[in-house]
């Protein structure tokens, strides 16, 4: 943008009027500028304060299962198992939102400390500036282009240009004006209430870039999420923990029963399986990359990692499995025994080994 000084304003209107648009044209990119600083500071905060986020997404993936244990709502678990992303994202968003709510005191200090930052390199600019002109009888573009320098990576807004120079002569004038009227805009922003929807997005896409920008993929019989901290990693996909396959729906062709062995353990097995629900073709488990496809991309290691809180899982909600997927455990997929004496507290305790 390009202020038209038109032949009526001359010298002290100029320059008043110059320091005074200078003033309005910093108001945004100030305030721009403090919310995202304040974001990446309160990401941090979260990132050190929240134990869901105080390590890596194994860590996460651990505190979402323990919440969804808590709570016990079938419909989370849904979302956990099938859209991974989506419900890694909601919780993180969630939780984000919580403490934006709860440490609002905080986060208020944060971004009057930013600020007061940020008005003491402007009123810096303006002095070193008004200093350089006055040493080298500059005029009004040379004072800007000598203002803008230090701001340039803080602050983004554009430059006055096309001022008629000769106009302007009085920079300590210039200087008080901007000096006098960045003080006023500060106190404002500084007494105004925070807000916190503008802290939100900017502080959760720091929070889902950090989790999220990983490897994504889901074993091709238990649907658990690989832990590869890359998106596009080398080697094969794996995780430590893997699931009874009923619980994402898998079932015996031809029949209503359900799955429920662990991919791991059946591994071990001469059991075989259709890599799909068209496939004429069986595969044995123990050579299961030979199904191609995905099968080939996994590293699905035969052991007996069968996590007691999956067990407790199957048992809690197997009446809302089979509704999901109306099929039901029994024949070969009835459930053992063994899994029912597992109590919640045994599902969170073995969560302690997830990482
Ligand atoms: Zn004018
Ligand atoms: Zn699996
Ligand atoms: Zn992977």
């Amino acid at each position: 943008m390009s202020l038209c000084m038109n032949n009526f304003c001359q010298g002290a209107t100029t320059t008043a009027i110059f320091g005074e648009l200078l003033c309005s044209k910093l108001e945004p990119s100030i305030l721009e500028a403090v919310y995202n600083q304040t974001a990446i500071n309160v990401a941090a905060e979260m990132m050190a304060s929240i134990p869901a986020f105080r390590s890596n997404r194994s860590n996460l993936e651990k505190h979402i299962l323990k919440t969804l244990a808590e709570n016990e709502n079938f419909e989370d678990y849904r979302e956990y198992i099938h859209s991974p992303k989506q419900y890694f994202t909601r919780f993180i968003m969630n939780q984000a939102v919580k403490y934006l709510n709860n440490e609002k005191k905080k986060i208020q200090t944060i971004f009057r400390g930013n600020l007061k930052n940020l008005k003491l390199k402007i009123n810096n600019a303006v002095f070193v500036a008004t200093d350089e002109v006055l040493k080298k009888h500059g005029n009004a573009d040379m004072w800007m282009g000598c203002f803008s320098k230090p701001l340039i990576e803080d602050l983004k807004f554009t430059e006055i240009s096309n001022v008629d120079s000769m106009e302007m002569t009085d920079f300590d004038f210039l200087s008080n004006i901007v000096t006098e009227g960045l003080t006023k805009m500060v106190k404002n922003l500084r007494d105004a209430d925070i807000k916190l929807e503008m802290l939100q997005k900017r502080s959760e896409e720091i929070l889902t870039d950090h989790f999220c920008q990983c490897c994504w993929a889901q074993c091709p019989f238990c649907k658990a999420v690989c832990i590869g901290t890359m998106k596009d990693h080398d080697g094969e996909h794996s995780v430590p923990f893997h699931r009874a396959n009923g619980i994402r729906g898998m079932s015996y062709r031809g029949t209503e029963n359900l799955c429920c062995n662990f991919c791991t353990t059946v591994a071990q097995t001469d059991k075989e399986f259709y890599p799909n629900g068209e496939s004429e073709e069986l595969f044995p488990y123990k050579l299961y990359r030979t199904a191609g496809g995905v099968f080939a991309t996994w590293n699905i290691t035969p052991d007996c990692s069968e996590l007691p809180y999956w067990k407790w899982f199957v048992c809690r909600f197997q009446q809302d499995l089979e509704n999901l997927y109306s099929k039901k455990f029994q024949g070969s997929g009835i459930i053992p025994d063994e899994w029912k004496k597992y109590t919640k507290e045994d599902a969170l305790e073995s969560l302690n080994n997830y990482i």
